[in-house]
């Protein structure tokens, strides 16, 4: 058993959560030697690492590094500190898209369903009925369509939604109008009710929801951002909240996580704030899942689908 090749797992997370990944990446590698890095250990002939939230400093002691297979789905670190040679293998794990599908659809209810207005109206000891509107007259339109987009459109329109999906490239999904383009995001933006924000953090799309973008949106509609804070330009967001042009944001990404508690959005009355709750990855699944990868890799030499650099998702 001394013999198992060596993985590295280079992360910098609580020492808790290494622990707890370690157990969990062990069990699905058992004929491997998953070992945390630590500088005094010779990962000379280390192909691949597992990284969570990785120094690059220590990556850049893996002199033989080929690829990297990361257990969170989000790689815009990566893509900003990785040599080009070394190739990025997202973490796509079917779990995570269902766990991200449910929190679009149970926040888009909260939304549907005014659950803002009725919990302010309760701390005000106010008695007021507001329209049920039916799920077909709502628009959720949803903003990618790579895995976590998918999956919640199809949880949305399951739910008899009238859902709308844009697109780098166009795509054809059923039960979806999808756009693409700056017209097509235009379009999706001027008639949806509630926008999902379910995008990679590269230089397109950061600060792609401004100030111009956020005000072609419906007036009363509202915002979901469960990808990354930095797509969505905070000042502009909280004067179209200010204003009433947008009736709610719900967020659960922020540029500094934990919030700060003197963060002005903690004093924002239409806004809801989630601690990045929405997909947390689920060790065990995504544990097999980079198993997989790594079979795979060792059966065919051949890196598993990765990260396009120059597009940077
Ligand atoms: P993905 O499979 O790579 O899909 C990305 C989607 O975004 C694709 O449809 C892509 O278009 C589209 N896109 C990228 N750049 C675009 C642009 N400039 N204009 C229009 N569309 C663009 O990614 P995913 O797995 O669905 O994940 C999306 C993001 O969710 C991750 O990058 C991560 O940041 C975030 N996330 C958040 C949490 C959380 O807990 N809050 C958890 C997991 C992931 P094409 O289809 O044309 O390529």
């Amino acid at each position: 058993m001394t013999d198992r090749p060596i993985i590295p797992f280079v992360s910098n997370i609580s020492a808790a959560s290494r622990n707890a990944w370690s157990v969990q990446l062990q069990a699905a590698l058992p004929e491997f030697r998953i070992v945390p890095f630590d500088p005094n250990v010779d990962f000379a002939n280390a192909e691949f690492a597992l990284v969570a939230n990785p120094d690059p400093d220590h990556l850049s002691q893996l002199p033989n590094l080929k690829w990297v297979q990361s257990l969170w789905a989000g790689v815009e670190k990566l893509v900003h500190s990785l040599p080009d040679d070394v190739a990025i293998v997202r973490m796509a794990d079917p779990q995570l898209a269902k766990t991200m599908a449910e929190a679009v659809l149970t926040m888009t209810l909260y939304l549907h369903r005014d659950l803002p207005k009725y919990v302010s109206q309760h701390a005000s000891g106010i008695w007021e009925q507001h329209d049920v509107v039916l799920p077909e007259d709502r628009k959720v339109g949803v903003l990618g369509l790579g895995a976590l987009g998918r999956s919640a459109c199809a949880a949305l329109s399951q739910h008899g939604f009238d859902v709308l999906g844009w697109s780098r490239s166009h795509k054809s999904i059923p039960n979806v109008r999808c756009f693409s383009g700056e017209d097509g995001l235009t379009d999706l933006l001027h008639v949806s009710d509630i926008v999902v924000v379910l995008l990679p953090l590269t230089t397109t799309t950061r600060g792609l929801l401004d100030h111009t973008r956020l005000s072609r949106m419906k007036s009363g509609a509202s915002v979901v951002n469960f990808a990354r804070a930095q797509i969505i330009e905070t000042d502009a967001l909280l004067n179209m909240l200010a204003a009433r042009h947008l009736n709610h944001a719900v967020l659960d990404v922020f540029a500094v996580e934990p919030l700060p508690q003197t963060d002005r959005l903690w004093r924002t009355d239409n806004l809801t704030i989630l601690p990045h709750v929405s997909a947390p990855t689920n060790m065990k699944t995504a544990s097999e899942v980079a198993a997989k990868n790594i079979a795979t890799y060792f059966r065919t030499g051949q890196v598993p689908d990765c990260v396009d650099r120059q597009r940077g998702y």
